[in-house]
Formats: structure tokens, C-alpha cells, sequence
């Protein structure tokens, strides 16, 4: 295993093998949670320990490829080369509780959402855990604005990698790294109810968001081909059960889409099937994507939409959109780097 997707306890056994005294183990954690790019600037272990980690464990940190950053709200976008040359987005937005990275999991994505620019060229890999970790810390270090919250929301299906990710939760949370408390780190899915049922099991403190995107598999369907493996009232089933098992009141997110899921019978039929299950709505005015003919509702839909919403006891926000006029959203800088490189 990768030394920095490796635990306290794990890297102090690793440690030890190499005859070295348990303290070190920690020493080597605290510095590769500081994001140190290599053994060199670990001043307080001596030469021989450092050629001998350098030689058994390199250390892999991500290179800045490009980076933008809006003008009108602040927000900075990165895109980051891997050490095997692939590369994938963070997004940095400064809300004014907390500077938030919104984070990859994968590099493109498997699940074939009509609106999202991620999976337009397939599932490439899925990320090791101290790769987003560093998309955590790199973001942190090159902006200098300390990070408190994160969101599993950037390229790739977090529970498409779920063992990845959840070794990632415990790395970032742990108190000798990062500390970010899993209060302030929320989990985007497109629904894949076996793993949420996973999820749930590990009674975890953070926010879980479920992209809905439509009322019934009619419309779900069209927009998200996942909707065929695990249709809308199993996994609303399965979401009660997540709230049974957590008391964590759940996230939908919603891109309203012209036309297709924003009419007014859709927001009466999602609080029909809502009923009596703690839900809060993100609604999502759809960011265009180049590739796709899908388009945004119009403000006066949205806001009609979010009415219906409240006036029927379910709590709805509009999202605001930060950062679009630097490709901000979800896929849209890895994909257009990819099609000028290639
Ligand atoms: N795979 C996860 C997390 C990644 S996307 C998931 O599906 O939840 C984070 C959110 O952005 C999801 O709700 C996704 O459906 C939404 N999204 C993707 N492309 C979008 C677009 N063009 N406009 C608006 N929302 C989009």
C-alpha cells in the first residue's frame, strides 16, 4: 500500500519493520498530513531513515495543471495531474462558514448521466484514498486558505469506490492529519442502494446527498440510466432506512432541467413520495454542458418549483452557482484539458 493511504497504526507497524521506534511512525503521519512533498523536508528524521523511506515508500503528490479563479465569488478551480499523468478537478468555494473543497473520487465516472460532463468518456480509474487526500491538502497549500468542510460532490461516484473513500473519511478526519470533522464532510450518490445500506451500517456524521433529479423513473430514467438498476421507491425505501439507522435528515439534489423534470405535477409528485421522510432540497439550476441539449429552467421555474416544495413541508434552497464563469461544475475543466492534449 501507498504510505500515505496508510493509517496511524498501519504506518507506525510499517515503520517498525524497518526497525525504527513506534514515535516515528507518527512523526512520518503528522509530516505527510502537513503535505510535504518529499522525505527532504522531514527535518526531524535523520538522512538514512529518509533514503531508506524514499527508497521502500515514494511519496506521490499532485502537480497544478491549470487553475482558475473566478472573479466574480472567488472560487478557485484545479486541475491536477496524477503521478500516471491523469487528472482530475477540486473546486475551492468560500462560503462565509468555512472554506469548502468540493473533491474528486474518480478520474471520469461510469454511471452515464445525461446532463454531466464527468462521465462523457467513461470510468478511467477510481482514486486511492491519499490521492484525495492531497486534493484536500494541495487545495489548502497552494491557495493558503485553511480548508473546514469538504463535499464528495466532483468527478466520479464516491460509493462506486467505497472502500477507497471511506479509508480517505478516516484519514482526513484523524486527529494527528487534517482533523475536518465528519459533520462538515457531505457524500454525494446517484443512488446505488447496496452500498448507501453499507453506509448505514457505519452510523457515520456525515451528510448524505442523493442526486434525484426526477420525480418518477419516467423522468429519473431519461436523465440517469442508474435509475434502471436501482429505480426511485427503492431507493426512497432504502433512504428511509438510512435516516432509521442515522438521524441524519437527507440531501436531495435536484438539476432542474427545462421542460424535462421542473413542471409543477413533478415537485406535487416528490412530496407525495417524500412523505414523512426528513429531506432537505438542493435545486440545482442545470449548468449547460457543450455535449449535452439539455438546458437550465428558467429562474421564474425554479422558484415556482422551491414554492411548491415548501408549501408541501419539504425545505428547498436554491443553489447558488459559484464559479461559472470558470467551468466550475462537475467535469467540465478535465474534459475540455483532455480535448485540446489529445
Ligand atoms: N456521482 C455523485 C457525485 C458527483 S456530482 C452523484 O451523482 O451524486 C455532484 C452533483 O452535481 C450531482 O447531484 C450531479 O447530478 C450534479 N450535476 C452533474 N452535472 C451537472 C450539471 N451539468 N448541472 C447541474 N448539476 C449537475
Amino acid at each position: 500500500m501507498n504510505i500515505q493511504s496508510m493509517t496511524l497504526p498501519e504506518m507506525t507497524a510499517a515503520i517498525k519493520e524497518l526497525g525504527q521506534p513506534a514515535f516515528r511512525g507518527k512523526q512520518v503521519y503528522t509530516w505527510l498530513h502537513k503535505g510535504v512533498r518529499s522525505y527532504d523536508e522531514m527535518t526531524n528524521l535523520s538522512k538514512g531513515l529518509r533514503e531508506q523511506l524514499a527508497e521502500k515508500y515514494p511519496i506521490y503528490t499532485p502537480k497544478v495543471v491549470r487553475k482558475q479563479e473566478s472573479k466574480k465569488d472567488g472560487t478557485i478551480k484545479y486541475l491536477w495531474q496524477l503521478a500516471d499523468g491523469n487528472c482530475v478537478e477540486t473546486v475551492l468555494m468560500r462560503y462565509h462558514y468555512g472554506n469548502t473543497v468540493c473533491i474528486s473520487t474518480e478520474v471520469g465516472c461510469a454511471m452515464g448521466c445525461a446532463f454531466c460532463a464527468s462521465t462523457i468518456g467513461g470510468l478511467v480509474r477510481r482514486l486511492e484514498p491519499y490521492e484525495m487526500l492531497n486534493e484536500v491538502l494541495f487545495t489548502q497549500i497552494d491557495s493558503g486558505l485553511p480548508i473546514s468542510r469538504i463535499v464528495l460532490m466532483g468527478i466520479g461516484e464516491p460509493l462506486d469506490n467505497f472502500d477507497n473513500v471511506m479509508r480517505f473519511l478516516e484519514l482526513v478526519n484523524s486527529e494527528d492529519g487534517m482533523n475536518i470533522s465528519m459533520r462538515h464532510i457531505s457524500l454525494s450518490t446517484c443512488g446505488l442502494i447496496p452500498k448507501i445500506d453499507e453506509l448505514a451500517k457505519r452510523k457515520m456524521q456525515i451528510s448524505l446527498a442523493i442526486s434525484l433529479h426526477g420525480p418518477n423513473d419516467e423522468i429519473r430514467s431519461r436523465v440517469m440510466p442508474v435509475n434502471k438498476a436501482y429505480p426511485i421507491e427503492p431507493l426512497l425505501e432504502c433512504c428511509r432506512r438510512y435516516y432509521d439507522a442515522t438521524s441524519r435528515r437527507i440531501h436531495f439534489e435536484y438539476a432542474m432541467i427545462d421542460g424535462v423534470n421542473d413542471r409543477e405535477c413533478d415537485a406535487k409528485e416528490l412530496i407525495r413520495r417524500l412523505k414523512g421522510l426528513p429531506a432537505h432540497f438542493n435545486l440545482i439550476p442545470l449548468n449547460h454542458v457543450e455535449e449535452s441539449p439539455l438546458k437550465p429552467s428558467s429562474k421564474a421555474a425554479v422558484a415556482a418549483f422551491q414554492k411548491i416544495l415548501e408549501d408541501g413541508g419539504i425545505t428547498a434552497t436554491v443553489r447558488r452557482t459559484l464559479g461559472s464563469d470558470i467551468d466550475a461544475s462537475c467535469g467540465q475543466l478535465r474534459r475540455k484539458y483532455n480535448k485540446e492534449n489529445h
